[in-house]
């Protein structure tokens, strides 16, 4: 048997005679970019996270980018993330002109150690950006009232949580501003590259859409310097069609957690995700943390099952962004970098293909 780490090929047979039609009736109408296609989709996602506005851009890094231009931050204000992220968290922090501040991870949620934000705040902080990684959300409450008490904005970065909710409330509807990603690979992903920006606040949706369309708002008269940053009809009607399913999605991405946990909760030295109460994760990932990473390594190699690191270099230990601290300024992500290992995860997997991947990791830590 071989199993692969996601599967999007058998996920695209399920929605074929759904897709088809809908992207045709875009080519037919030659309506590529914005149109209904598009609002039909902002409006949806929108009432899907629960947030009053969704505004398409063309990739979960510009949403995070403009995220923060739309909320005026100026550049050179410093922005609190997380150490363990993907890349494009700090990137866009970056590219916004702002300066990444990184918060070490908290070795229980993986998420940046919220005990450890304020000791981050300086008199340039502006924002705090925390990243619902893995899917799994984010404790919102306490960043919010360390957000309230020192007057800084909350932009999520939940490019990985598409429906994943803390406490009730879905991620995208919890901080000031949202950036979502709709890589392929994502748990809401188009048949290319875009993203989207949820916010509570006409002003800030108004701006992204204007800085996405070179800072216009009405055909060449440019208000402001923007780019070009959007989410085309095609896009639209894939993600649209897509996002009729993603709670069932989400729902089956928990059941193959649950199986895992069935299967491997016992076993000392691995452990797994922990759902924490009131709080509804969605599985992005399935990370395991051991100090055999190796060893696990091998055999799911020699036994055909896919799987990955996230991430296996920290931010600060990338050549691009060494200004951000020296090796072992953030040991626990350091440590965390050594010893998560991403299992196969998708909607899709079937019972015996869990019961593979979990046969060989048994049998990693029975020899
Ligand atoms: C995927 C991802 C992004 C960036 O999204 P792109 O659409 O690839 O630009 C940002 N942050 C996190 C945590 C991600 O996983």
């Amino acid at each position: 048997m071989q199993v692969p780490f996601l599967d999007l090929r058998t996920q695209f047979q399920s929605l074929r005679e759904e897709l088809l039609p809908e992207m045709t009736a875009v080519m037919e109408k030659a309506a590529f970019i914005g149109g209904p296609a598009l609002r039909d989709f902002e409006a949806a996602f929108a009432a899907f996270c629960g947030a009053e506005h969704a505004v398409g851009v063309a990739s979960g890094t510009d949403a995070l980018q403009l995220a923060l231009r739309a909320a005026q931050v100026e550049p050179g204000a410093e922005v609190i993330t997380a150490a363990n992220t993907f890349v494009a968290t700090v990137e866009a922090i970056a590219l916004a002109g702002c300066k990444p501040v990184l918060v070490d991870m908290d070795p229980e949620t993986y998420h940046l150690d919220i005990g450890k934000i304020e000791d981050a705040i300086s008199p340039r902080t502006r924002v705090i950006m925390p990243v619902h990684l893995y899917g799994d959300p984010v404790d919102m409450d306490p960043i919010l009232e360390i957000a309230r008490r020192h007057e800084l904005l909350v932009i999520e970065d939940a490019a990985q949580a598409h429906g994943a909710t803390c406490r009730g409330r879905s991620c995208g509807a919890l901080g000031d501003l949202a950036g979502f990603s709709f890589y392929p690979g994502k748990n809401l992903g188009a048949y290319g590259d875009g993203g989207a920006v949820t916010t509570g606040s006409a002003e800030y949706a108004t701006r992204l859409r204007q800085l996405g369309d070179h800072g216009s708002a009405k055909k060449y008269h440019h208000d402001f310097l923007g780019t070009n940053s959007r989410l085309d009809a095609l896009q639209a009607v894939v993600l649209a069609t897509k996002l009729r399913h993603l709670p069932e999605w989400n729902v089956s991405r928990r059941a193959v957690a649950r199986a895992y946990e069935e299967r491997l909760g016992d076993i000392e030295d691995l452990r797994l995700p922990r759902i924490r109460e009131d709080f509804e994760p969605v599985f992005h990932l399935y990370v395991i943390r051991s100090k055999r990473v190796q060893e696990i390594d091998a055999a799911l190699q020699a036994a055909g099952i896919g799987f990955g690191y996230h991430y296996p270099v920290p931010v600060h230990l990338q050549p691009a962004f060494r200004e951000l601290g020296e090796p072992g300024r953030f040991p626990e992500a350091e440590r965390g970098a050594k010893e998560i290992l991403s299992l196969p995860m998708f909607a899709e997997m079937s019972e015996d293909q869990i019961d593979y991947v979990a046969g060989i990791l048994r049998a990693v830590f029975e020899r």
